[in-house]
């Protein structure tokens, strides 16, 4: 593992206690109550804060499915930090890691390896940040050379508590409560592409690992449950698509959906697709494995 500095060290640190204090700031609302606007308010924090996860880090930060300027990466960092989950060096840190040696013992967190059944669902969904495993071995270069991102991923902390001040200065205790319970359930949203969608669901493509299609995933992530094409093909801007009797068929995908929209208003371009040719030459099943042989 590379020798980080102290400063770093302390900043990576506040992970996991950013995880606890979200936990335990989820029980506020029953105590407080929740109004039908702190609801709306906690829906809204958590699709805001899932595509700024979803359509920036993941998509554009990792795997530059699509570019932009620097503002609106900077921009959609920021939101996305504001999640309690973690700045862009560490999440690409960490996802590089995952893709590299997915479903086998390097792996941060598959639900398959190194335990199984409920303790490899636990470890996927969220025990693999608890137990001392809270830094990736090394910082992506390309992240660590981008002043405004690096300056969110060692400050990752500053947007979260700013947006529980916010929600607080809004409507108090009820809606910082709201703030809370809806940056938990978003943890544990983003945690099922790691936990469920490597149990369940369909594999159309061949990836060489235990990535899954999961439909209730992708309702929940705002399309990344796709994963198993995600896996066969990291740097599509889109994740919905599968394969059905030797057809293509076109998954609903919210993210991508907010990709072609920035497109739209020439603030995405190269934005990256498969070709159909490629899709099916990926599939799980090809053809010649469905004839008999004679
Ligand atoms: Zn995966
Ligand atoms: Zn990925």
């Amino acid at each position: 593992m590379t020798k980080y500095p102290q400063l770093l060290i302390l900043s990576y640190s506040l992970g996991p206690i950013q995880v606890l204090v979200m936990h335990l700031g989820a029980l506020l609302p029953f105590w407080t109550g929740l109004s039908w606007n702190a609801l709306l308010y906690g829906i809204v924090l958590y699709l805001v804060r899932m595509l700024a996860i979803t359509g920036i880090y993941h998509r554009l930060i990792i795997h530059k499915s699509y570019q932009t300027s620097a503002i609106i990466k900077w921009v959609g960092c920021f939101i996305a930090s504001s999640s309690g989950q973690m700045g862009p060096s560490w999440w690409k840190g960490h996802h590089q890691n995952h893709h590299n040696n997915s479903d086998q013992l390097d792996d941060s967190h598959s639900p398959n390896l190194p335990n199984t059944g409920i303790k490899g669902f636990i470890w996927s969904q969220g025990g693999w940040l608890l137990v001392g495993n809270s830094w990736p071995d090394r910082l992506p270069a390309d992240v660590e050379a981008d002043w405004g991102l690096k300056l969110i991923d060692r400050f990752h902390f500053v947007p979260l508590i700013l947006l529980g001040a916010i929600s607080y200065g809004i409507g108090g205790l009820e809606f910082l409560g709201a703030f809370f319970l809806s940056t938990t359930i978003l943890f544990h949203g983003v945690a099922t592409v790691n936990s469920l969608s490597h149990l369940w669901g369909q594999q159309p493509f061949d990836s060489k690992d235990q990535s899954r299609n999961n439909w209730f995933v992708a309702l929940i992530t705002l399309g990344e449950g796709w994963h198993n094409l995600h896996h066969a093909f990291q740097w599509s801007a889109r994740h919905g698509f599968s394969i059905q009797d030797g057809k293509i068929v076109y998954l609903p995908d919210p993210t991508y959906w907010f990709i072609l929209l920035l497109e739209k208003l020439n603030l995405a371009s190269n934005v990256k697709l498969p070709s159909e040719a490629a899709l099916l030459e990926a599939s799980s099943i090809k053809p010649e494995k469905l004839l008999v042989k004679t």
